[in-house]
């Protein structure tokens, strides 16, 4: 079984020493374990905070590692009471074909009755839990309020502007290039979008929402989370959930600039982890998968075949090169 192993601290972008694809038996099993085969892999922009030099929310990979990820994946074998071959499990495991837990890694997935396991699994795992605690919870929305939102044509970002439609509110994306713009307001259901390549953001948001923005939700940083600094409405709140656009940093990261705004629009700014949600992914999970067979909540997939394209899939994320929630088919569903 192949696994990708966390070989070379990364300077800047993530290089092909950085990860490396790895082949080994498969263990025997010790009582109290199950075998898992890897289905699907979800890919988040998160991973290269795993093995950089930050302080982040969580133990980073030590070097020298398998690399760490969410899967579904089938029980083929069992030791452990509470597992048996043919059920379903989801956890944070590794970058591997095979996996060996005792039930501390992995769950059962929950029955999804009518969403295939790639969509139930691409969004109900991390993007779609992350869009609503974010926008609900830390952005606190009413309707009527105009929310921007970043990185829209993202795994997170197409489904916050739907779940902020749902509450009644006008949204705004702003996203890279004509065509993701494009594919927002067609089948999204934005409002309004901010080509952030070819347009002056500030400007479009002034333009867009001449009263002020109410709710912006932070996907990138930098350049763009100032342009949303800049149009914010007094008392106004801002989620900051990612800013993938300094990730790859191999420096200090400046800004943002407009932090004077903090006081002079008196703005309440939030992150938030989706991990200290896991209690609550029942109830997340029931919501999200309502909206999703009722047809309100629409995705996209971005599936790349095979693990041995992980972290070819891993840079789309900072490439812009994805077209919807990034994942890796490891085996047959
Ligand atoms: P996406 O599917 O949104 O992919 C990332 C997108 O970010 C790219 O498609 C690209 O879109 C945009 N992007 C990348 N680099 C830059 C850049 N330099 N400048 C501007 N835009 C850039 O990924 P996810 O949905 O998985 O993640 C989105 C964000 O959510 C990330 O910041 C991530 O860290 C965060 N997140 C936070 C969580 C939390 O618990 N707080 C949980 C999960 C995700 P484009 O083509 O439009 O440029």
């Amino acid at each position: 079984a192949r696994h990708w192993y966390y070989n070379q601290p990364p300077k800047g972008d993530i290089d092909a020493q950085t990860l490396v694809l790895r082949s080994e038996p498969v263990p025997a099993l010790e009582d109290g374990e199950f075998l898992i085969r890897a289905v699907y892999m979800s890919l988040d922009a998160t991973h290269r905070l795993w093995i950089g030099e930050w302080d982040i929310y969580m133990d980073r990979i030590p070097l020298g590692e398998r690399m760490r990820g969410f899967l579904v994946g089938e029980v083929v074998e069992s030791r452990h009471a509470g597992y048996q071959a043919g059920d379903r499990v989801v956890g944070l495991g590794t970058w591997s074909e095979y996996l060996v837990d005792d039930g501390s890694a992995f769950q059962k997935l929950p029955p999804l009755p009518g969403l295939p396991l790639a969509d139930a699994f691409g969004v109900l795992t991390v993007a779609g839990p992350t869009a609503l605690v974010g926008l609900m919870e830390i952005g606190k929305p009413k309707p009527g309020d105009t929310v921007v939102v970043t990185a829209a044509a993202g795994a997170v970002g197409m489904l916050v502007g739907q779940i902020a439609k749902i509450h009644g509110c006008r949204t705004i994306g702003v996203a890279g290039g004509r065509e993701k713009c494009d594919w927002l307001k067609r089948e999204m259901g934005y409002d309004e979008v901010v080509d952030y390549k070819n347009e002056n953001v500030v400007e479009r948001l002034k333009a867009l929402a001449p009263g002020g923005v109410d709710v912006h939700f932070e996907n990138v940083g930098g350049d763009v989370l100032d342009a949303g600094l800049t149009v914010m409405k007094d008392f106004g709140r801002v989620v900051i959930c990612g800013l993938i656009s300094t990730y790859n940093a191999s420096g200090p990261v400046p800004g943002p600039y407009m932090f004077r705004n903090l006081i002079m629009r008196r703005l309440t700014v939030q992150g938030f982890v989706i991990l200290d949600y896991l209690d609550r992914y029942p109830e997340f999970q029931q919501k999200l998968a309502g909206w999703m067979l009722e047809g309100r909540l629409k995705y996209r997939l971005h599936v790349v075949d095979g693990i041995e394209n992980a972290v070819d899939a891993l840079k789309l994320l900072y490439s812009g090169g994805n077209n919807g929630k990034v994942m890796v088919r490891i085996g047959p569903d």
